[in-house]
């Protein structure tokens, strides 16, 4: 007998998660379906475990720079095996919390691949469930390109799946994953040269930004090869490119790019459409073009974090079991965070956007050596920017490289989201000695 739900998820990430949890505190039954490891891309291969390396990395850096301080330390021995074993060691803790915390909330959980096969109904290991509402969290999977020898190269996923830290890396790519992959891998031990096609890092992001990072980057050892296409990688490695050849690399990371997971998920089944990327077209309610079947996260091609899927997953649920008719997610001004060596902090629009949106704009910025670097021999840049509009002077923008970025900007995203002005940054009076305080004091 087929089993009906109020909700099914295909997906057990951020977003499927989270719109299951919620459907369920409204009292809702729900099934959520997941055919690697639940948790999604953010706690296995994602979000989580990146983060860790980062705390890693910074570690190996406090052990350089201690002699600053006067720390007479050497770095004797770094062990991948027992840094990455206590990693997953983390991980699965995550994953079997998870386990229970379905079951106390009710909800059914079944490992397999999920597949639309009508409008309300959905298959999974030869079964077929149906419900009122579908909801596809799917998510992506890391872009390999086709071209002769790409698959002697690894995504992050594989590197994930290091079992030792490679002596030389080349990572393609020079998105957020390439440039937090190489920041790690670098403050390590790896000698990394990172391979993108753009003329600078972080396309799209603020041009302050992108210059900061390359120049500390480059003063820390990572050679950078802009505007660099690879065309061909031959059997040992060695990368052929528009820029010539390059060779000696133990390892070779693709930082190109993610696909949604759309392909074989059964849509025509149900007519769902799709845009040219194969990403799944919603309306602001996360609604497709079919009535009771939704879409959320990665596999919508909308700001791919986590807390974007989470919130999507949650307001969904709010709206549809709890009358809460208007109740969606605003795509506008989310903040992120880049986890490179220094971070990233940035929300709203570049200078650069800013300019081709509004007539009157006003750019306030500075860029100083950290305290915290002051002492050491090798120092770090911090830059930061207020992008302002309008005779008010609205902040449309914060833009932040530095040590500390990561946790300076959540709350500055809460007065920008709120529609703060410069005038009201400058009234906020500073907290002394941060970098933080330069935001709120720029002239
Ligand atoms: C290296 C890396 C670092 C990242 N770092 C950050 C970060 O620091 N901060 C941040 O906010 N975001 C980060 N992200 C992005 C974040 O992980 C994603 O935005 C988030 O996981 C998206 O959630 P989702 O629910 O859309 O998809 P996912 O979390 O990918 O979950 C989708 C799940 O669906 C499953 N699935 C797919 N098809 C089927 C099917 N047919 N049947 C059953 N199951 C299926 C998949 O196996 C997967 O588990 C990172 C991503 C990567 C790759």
């Amino acid at each position: 007998m087929q089993k009906h739900y109020d909700m099914i998820a295909i997906g057990a990430g951020s977003g499927g998660l989270s719109a299951v949890e919620r459907a369920a505190e409204y009292g809702k039954k729900c099934l959520v379906i997941e055919v690697k490891t639940i948790g999604g891309t953010c706690v296995n291969v994602g979000c989580v475990p990146k983060k860790v390396m980062w705390f890693a990395a910074n570690t190996a850096m406090q052990i350089k720079n201690a002699k600053g301080f006067g720390f007479d330390i050497e770095q004797k021995n770094f062990n991948w095996q027992a840094l990455t074993t206590a990693r997953e060691n983390y991980i699965n803790g995550i994953t079997t919390w998870y386990d229970g915390y379905l079951q106390k909330l009710g909800i059914d959980y079944v490992h397999g691949f999920g597949k639309l096969v009508g409008k309300n109904s959905v298959s999974v290991n030869g079964k077929t469930y149906t419900a009122e509402h579908i909801v596809l969290s799917p998510g992506g999977e890391p872009t390999v390109p086709h071209i002769e020898g790409a698959e002697q190269g690894i995504t992050s996923d594989g590197f994930f799946e290091l079992k030792a830290l490679p002596k030389k890396v080349a990572i393609i790519g020079g998105g957020y994953i390439g440039v937090e992959l190489a920041g790690v891998l670098n403050a390590l031990g790896s000698k990394v040269e990172i391979f993108g096609r753009a003329d600078t890092l972080l396309r799209g992001f603020d041009a302050m930004i992108q210059k900061a990072l390359d120049k500390d980057y480059t003063a820390h050892g990572i050679t950078i090869h802009h505007g660099t296409i690879i065309d061909k990688i031959s059997k040992n490695k060695t990368l052929l490119t528009n820029n010539g050849e390059f060779d000696g690399f133990e390892q070779i990371i693709w930082a190109v790019g993610r696909n949604p997971m759309t392909q074989h998920l059964g849509l025509e089944a149900a007519g769902i459409v799709c845009n040219q990327q194969g990403f799944i077209n919603t309306d602001k309610f996360q609604t497709t073009n079919i009535d009771n079947i939704f879409a959320l996260g990665d596999a919508t091609g909308r700001a791919p974090l986590t807390p974007v899927a989470i919130a999507a997953g949650r307001r969904l649920a709010d709206r549809i079991y709890n009358n809460q008719a208007d109740r969606h997610l605003d795509y506008a001004n989310i903040a992120t965070v880049v986890f490179s060596h220094p971070p990233i902090g940035t929300i709203g629009l570049t200078e650069y956007e800013a300019e081709e949106k509004f007539d009157k704009v006003k750019v306030y910025q500075t860029e100083f050596t950290p305290m915290a670097d002051a002492l050491l021999e090798h120092k770090t840049t911090t830059a930061l920017k207020l992008v302002c509009v309008g005779a008010d002077e609205k902040v449309v923008g914060c833009h932040i490289i530095g040590h500390g970025a990561d946790e300076m900007l959540q709350g500055f995203a809460v007065a920008i989201k709120m529609g703060a002005t410069k005038k009201q940054f400058d009234d906020t009076v500073a907290i002394h000695p941060t970098s933080g305080e330069e935001l709120v004091t720029l002239r």
